[in-house]
Order: structure tokens, then C-alpha cells, then sequence
């Protein structure tokens, strides 16, 4: 595995794979890596020639500063379980080489409805930094295919959405959840929760199973009120639980077209997020 930490060295060195007709593929992260990552990389080898990843704590994602602060940094850790991995490269570029030093700040985009809702609505801010860096990244690595995970699902609609507003070719592969064998998905912010906490956590998804299991019973609101009382008894704060199409549409019954249900939720000063694929 190489690793790059700068773009000079690394666009000569994807010059050189492209010139030799390889296809790439490209796995974002921002670290603390986890199965779930590893799941990314690994869908990856099986598609392309060659496998880039990149680890960047994104400053600008993070609409608390609290949660940059604390955010989990362990590269070697990390560098140790992508060398056991399929990955011939990593990217570790620092802000200044992610953003360049003195240079005009990034563009705003228009993601239009998707970034007012849920997550949006939320984390104000967060989804112009991840298009901000999506498309820094997406330029300095000009891969083929880009692999990301269901578990950030509307960060998955954004980038769709980044990718035709720039208009560049690139197959994004949207990957499933890995859940722990509770079936909390899995998630570098799980690090944070006490062990108390932890116990809890697989709440969330029990909320999620809950909803699905249900959805013929009752409207709705009925049956996310209950859930939502469920997760508050169980120690959570929800911010938000709710069943929409593929789109992100709220749907207030059932629909014969595709179903998901999305949460996130507040344990013990921590957040986590989850979903479920209903149909
Ligand atoms: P992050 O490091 O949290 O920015 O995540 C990097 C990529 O890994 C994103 O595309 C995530 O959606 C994906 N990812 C995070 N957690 C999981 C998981 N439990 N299963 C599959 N993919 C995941």
C-alpha cells in the first residue's frame, strides 16, 4: 500500500494507473476505520483495478465544534487494518492540501430541498461541507467508481446530487449497513459512548425494527409517536424518526413504492444516526 500525502505525488501517481488503463476505486473516510469502512473497501477491489482510499477529518462537515474536537483520530490503527485490506493506496492529505493555503473559500451549492431536511435541517451547514469536500476529493483522485455507505443515506442522495451539478463521470456504489452483532451500526462516534451507553445503543435499531414491523397496523404518526416514546424510555433524546420514500419524501402511510426508515437520536451526549431500507 502507498501512501500519499500530498497532491503532486499522488495525481503523478494516478496518471500513471490511468495511462495503464486501471480503474479506480475510491473510499472516503475521515478514519477511526471499522469494519463498516473495511465493508467499502472491499466492494471496491471487487469492481476496480485499484483501490484508493483516503482518511480526512473534514473541519468544514462539522456544524458543532465540540464534535470536531472529539472526533476520533487513529491512524495507525487505521494504516494497520488497510494493510491487512485490498488498499494500494491511502490518502492522508492535511486541510492545507484538501483546501490549499490562501485559496478563495469553496463554492456554495444548491442541493436544493435535500439539505433543509432531516439531517439538514439538524446540522446546519454540515452537507455544504461534505460537498465541499467531496468535491475537492473527487478532483484530486478522479476516480471511476466512488464507494460510500447506506448508513449516511441522505449524504449519499447529496453526493448523487454533487456529482451531476459538476457534472463528472463517476459510478457512486451506495454499500449496506454493518451492524455490530447487536446490531448497532457500526460507526467511528460509537468509540465516545460509555460502556453504560453502549448496552443501550442497539436501541436505536431496535426503533427502526419496531417501525418496519408495524407499518400495516396503524398511520404513521401513530406508529412513529410510539417508537419515539419507546427510544426515550430506552435513554435516547431522538431528533428525528421517520418513514420517506427513496427521495426522502415524508410518507404518512404505507406506499407500494420504496420505503425507509430514518432516525437519529441522543445517547449519553452522543449522536448516532441509523436507517432501514423497508422496501
Ligand atoms: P465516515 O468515516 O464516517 O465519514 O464514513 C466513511 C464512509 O463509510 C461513508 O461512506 C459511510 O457511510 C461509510 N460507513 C460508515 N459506517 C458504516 C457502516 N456501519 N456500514 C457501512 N458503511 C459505513
Amino acid at each position: 500500500m502507498l501512501i500519499f500525502r500530498e497532491q503532486t505525488s499522488l495525481r503523478a501517481h494516478i496518471g500513471t494507473l490511468a495511462r495503464a488503463g486501471k480503474t479506480l476505486g475510491f473510499v472516503p473516510t475521515m478514519g477511526a476505520l471499522h469494519p463498516g469502512h473495511l465493508s467499502l473497501v472491499e466492494a471496491a477491489a471487487a469492481r476496480a483495478d485499484v483501490v484508493i482510499c483516503s482518511i480526512f477529518v473534514n473541519p468544514t462537515q462539522f456544524n458543532d465544534p465540540e464534535d470536531f474536537k472529539k472526533y476520533p483520530v487513529r491512524t495507525d490503527d487505521d494504516i494497520r487494518q488497510l494493510l491487512a485490506g485490498p488498499t494500494d493506496i491511502l490518502f492522508l492529505p492535511s486541510v492545507e492540501t484538501v483546501y490549499g493555503k490562501g485559496a478563495p473559500p469553496p463554492p456554495a451549492y444548491d442541493f436544493g430541498r435535500l439539505e433543509t431536511l432531516l439531517e439538514g435541517a439538524h446540522r446546519p451547514g454540515h452537507f455544504q461541507g461534505v460537498g465541499q469536500v467531496m468535491a475537492r476529493l473527487l478532483d484530486l483522485v478522479g476516480a471511476d467508481y466512488l464507494f460510500m455507505g447506506q448508513k449516511d443515506y441522505q449524504q449519499i442522495l447529496i453526493v448523487k446530487e454533487l456529482i451531476n451539478i459538476l457534472n463528472i463521470k463517476i459510478d457512486l456504489v451506495s454499500c449496506p449497513i454493518m451492524r455490530e452483532a447487536d446490531g448497532l451500526a457500526m460507526s467511528s462516534r460509537n468509540l465516545r459512548l460509555s460502556p453504560d451507553a453502549r448496552r443501550k445503543a442497539p436501541g436505536l435499531y431496535r426503533a427502526l425494527l419496531y417501525v418496519g414491523d408495524h407499518l400495516e397496523e396503524m398511520p404513521f404518526p401513530t406508529l412513529l409517536g410510539q417508537a419515539t416514546e419507546d427510544l426515550t424510555r430506552a435513554g435516547f433524546q431522538a431528533e428525528y424518526l421517520c418513514i420517506t420514500d427513496d427521495e426522502l419524501n415524508l410518507l404518512e402511510g404505507p406506499s407500494a413504492g420504496p420505503m425507509v426508515v430514518l432516525a437519529a437520536a441522543w445517547l449519553d451526549g452522543v449522536r448516532l444516526i441509523d436507517n432501514l431500507i423497508l422496501r
